[in-house]
């Protein structure tokens, strides 16, 4: 395909050790050659393909050095967008990139568009729609999993995954198409009883990749979890002791008035987001600071609730108002301060609230942290979640289109019991076939391709 030549900014803007300008297509090389200029050498020719090279930037009109850079050659088609591409490597700063870039879109290219980079990687072939979205996951990853997962799909998994079942939807089209063209070969039983078990299989691994759906969906975004209590109750100090021992990611939400604190905590493998810890810390107490309401849409909101109760005391009313929120939601339940004398156990708080698992922990002492995260575990992932050997769906779009394709087979499979003529269950094979193939891009309209590149970073 023929493009023009695009560049953009690759960092981060903001202060930093360096910065990237990069340049893709025909004319990358005759714009480098145009602004760069080294003592060595007088263009970045063959013999400096994928080499640093140390240099200034010099804007050919009036001579004047703009930066002190490496840059680097690399020639297409082995390459990010498979077209020719150079990358600049200047200060760090708002300054020296935005000046290198001007240069350069002064000089003949144009301005990347969102996602460009990666969209031409697509649009040449180097990679399929599934690996392209796996490339924005894996740079908004905000948990190692979820990094983890995207890592795989870039790999392919996912995507050799859906081409396998789409051989298979082909083949059952081919013994379609062999009944409808010879019908003096009548149409046996035998192609029935293929058509259906063909049907089975595939039908059978859709759902498969749909039951990774919820696991996707943790293991990317976070178990959203809310710790409950009445203050004092030791939600802080457990906090403090999951962080201690577990690695945390923490994120700022721009854009929303006042600024969300994100915080993960990774507890085996599982990154529990904690809704609200802010709120948490600073009012010592989720449910009488910022009311029922708000607690309740914040239990809600979450996968999972942590409640605690003080063990040295009796339960009071706001701890018996606390149980009923919890009621239908996902919970564990500590009974906290086991260290001193014990007012109520297990038994006083499961005859209010039964089939809920109870745990008894000191956290200051740091007993039972460990019951807590093995609980945790085990009520989210049956087994090891081994992600590097499975795949798993974290895409909403993939599941979609995983729906459809299902809705799809399901339809066919209704058709071929009910021994339907064999041209009426054509279209639902072929469209299952579709629908598999939008996850990938082989069956995609450009309206789908703009927008899923639309939502990526600049300069990606
Ligand atoms: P929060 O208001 O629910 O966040 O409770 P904090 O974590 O701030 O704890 C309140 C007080 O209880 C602090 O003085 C803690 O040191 C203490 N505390 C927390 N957990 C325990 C525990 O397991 N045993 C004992 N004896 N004290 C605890």
């Amino acid at each position: 395909m023929d493009f023009d030549t695009i560049a953009a900014i690759a960092t981060a803007p903001g202060e930093a050790g360096i910065g990237i300008v990069r340049i893709s297509g025909d004319r990358a090389l005759d714009i480098s050659d145009k602004i760069f200029k080294s003592e060595r050498i007088s263009s970045l020719t063959k013999e400096e393909e994928r080499k640093l090279v140390y240099g200034h930037i010099i804007n050919p009109k009036d001579k004047k050095i703009i930066d002190e850079v490496l840059i680097v050659y690399m020639k297409g088609p082995n390459t990010y967008t498979k077209e020719d591409v150079v990358e600049i490597n200047c200060h760090g700063g708002i300054v020296p990139v935005r000046r290198i870039l001007e240069l350069v879109l002064e000089n003949g290219a144009r301005m990347a568009e969102a996602g460009e980079f990666t969209k031409r990687a697509f649009l040449n072939g180097r990679i399929d729609l599934a690996q392209a979205e796996a490339v924005m996951d894996l740079i908004s990853a905000k948990t190692d999993s979820g990094f983890d997962v995207s890592l795989n799909q870039l790999e392919g998994s996912l995507s050799k995954k859906v081409k396998d079942l789409r051989e298979k939807l082909l083949s059952m089209l081919a013994q379609i198409e062999a009944s409808i063209d010879f019908p003096e070969h009548d149409v046996e039983d035998s192609t029935y009883r293929k058509l259906m078990d063909g049907g089975k299989e595939v039908y059978q691994e859709i759902d498969g990749l749909l039951d990774t759906v919820y696991t996707g969906r943790i293991l990317k975004e976070g178990l959203k979890t809310v710790i409950l209590g009445k203050p004092n109750v030791g939600k802080s100090s457990l906090m403090n002791a999951l962080l201690r021992e577990n690695r945390a990611i923490v994120t700022d939400v721009p854009g929303t008035t006042r600024d969300v604190i994100e915080e993960y905590i990774n507890i085996k493998g599982i990154p529990l987001k904690i809704i609200d810890t802010a709120g948490i810390r600073e009012t010592n107490d989720v449910v009488e600071k910022i009311g029922v309401d708000r607690a309740k849409e914040l239990i809600n909101m979450s996968d999972l609730t942590i409640t605690v109760f003080d063990a040295s005391r009796e339960l009071s009313d706001e701890d018996l108002e606390i149980i009923k929120l919890i009621e239908n939601k996902k919970s564990i339940i500590l009974l906290n301060k086991t260290d001193l004398d014990n007012k109520i156990d297990k038994k006083d708080i499961s005859k209010h609230i039964p089939d809920k698992k109870i745990i008894n922990t000191s956290v200051i002492k740091g007993d039972g942290v460990d019951i807590l995260e093995d609980t945790l575990k085990d009520m989210f992932f049956t087994g090891e979640v081994k992600i590097n050997d499975n795949i798993i769906v974290n895409n909403v779009r993939h599941r979609n289109q995983l729906l459809k394709a299902k809705k799809d087979i399901e339809d066919a499979i209704e058709a071929i019991k009910a021994g339907l003529p064999i041209d009426l269950f054509e279209v639902d094979i072929k469209n299952c076939w579709e629908n598999l193939g939008e996850i990938t891009g082989d069956t995609v309209g450009e309206d789908i391709i703009e927008k899923i590149f639309k939502d990526f970073c600049i300069g990606k």
